[in-house]
């Protein structure tokens, strides 16, 4: 059989990838990809304009990837991040939650933003708010680009590191979808989920084995094993997890143009895989280009 290659997590200028999502599928087919998933944080908004620009031979699996919180038996709360592909974008229940989010995360940066204001900082939390790009979730990083702008900081990470990191007196929590709420609203919308880099523990803490068996039992589909921030033993841990729980084997680039060091098509999926996925979701279809 011809080999076939496949990168089911990429991120696109529709969130904070550096590549339009049409400059994304002409450098994923450049890069000799066979098929390519559009998983843009927490939006939907580039699926089309991807579409539009699919070179031939290219095939293109729409997706995102939802910000979610989850509850491990301790009571703590984990930050998760859930693959969801082949869905129809417009089922009712996602709509309403992504309204929900997207209303609930621009009061938290007016908050924020007044917050700074109130000490003195150079912010208008209403011209920030005014500011908004409609079609995107707000978030910190505008607030970085304005403490940029006025000279506050010299760049996106310094602002983080003094102003915007989780222990800075600004910062307040988001009001992300519990993760099983976000399962069952992906396959009501007919798609499939997979849990992205599940054991990436440089991003903070981790979701538990016994978190993933839950969810497992929830309705997830597939643990993303081979990603750039799982090293030889996590691959071996999810691989066997994996195995006790029936789940599917995925593996990504988690590409976000020059915003990362990592290629497109770094990490792959074999194709027996995809197909399964395809299988089970009927949602939306993959688009061949
Ligand atoms: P928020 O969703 O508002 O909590 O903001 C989180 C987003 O900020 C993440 O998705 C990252 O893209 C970005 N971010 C987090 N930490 C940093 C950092 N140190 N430097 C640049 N961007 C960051
Ligand atoms: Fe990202
Ligand atoms: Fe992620
Ligand atoms: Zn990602």
């Amino acid at each position: 059989m011809v080999d076939v290659r496949i990168d089911l997590h990429t991120h696109s200028t529709r969130s904070d990838g550096t590549d339009t999502p049409a400059e994304l599928v002409t450098v994923a087919a450049r890069a000799g990809l066979d098929a390519v998933a559009l998983t843009d944080h927490d939006t939907t908004v580039g699926w089309h304009e991807a579409i539009d620009a699919l070179p031939r031979g290219l095939t293109l699996i729409p997706g995102a990837e939802l910000s979610c919180v989850s509850r491990e038996n301790s009571g703590r709360t984990v930050s998760v991040h859930l693959l969801a592909y082949l869905f129809d974008s417009r089922s009712p229940a996602l709509v309403t939650e992504q309204r929900r989010l997207r209303v609930e995360r621009r009061s938290r940066l007016h908050e924020m933003a007044a917050r700074m204001a109130a000490d003195g900082l150079p912010i208008d939390p209403d011209r920030l708010l005014a500011e908004l790009p409609e079609d995107a979730p707000a978030g910190r990083p505008h607030l970085a680009r304005v403490l940029v702008s006025e000279g506050l900081v010299a760049n996106v990470d310094e602002a983080f590191a003094g102003y915007l990191g989780s222990g800075s007196g600004y910062y307040l929590p988001r009001c992300d979808t519990p993760v099983e709420d976000a399962i069952d609203m992906i396959a009501e919308a007919g798609g499939v989920t997979v849990l992205a880099h599940p054991f990436a523990h440089s991003r903070g803490p981790s979701v538990s084995p016994s978190v993933i068996a839950e969810l497992a039992r929830r309705g997830l589909t597939g643990l993303e094993v081979d990603h750039p921030n799982h090293d030889a033993s996590s691959r071996s841990e999810l691989r066997e997890l994996a195995g006790e729980l029936d789940l599917l084997c995925t593996g990504s680039s988690d590409y976000h143009g020059t915003n990362k060091t990592i290629e497109i098509g770094q990490e792959t999926t074999p194709r027996r895989v995809l197909d399964a996925l395809a299988e089970r979701a009927d949602g939306s279809s993959p688009v061949v280009g």
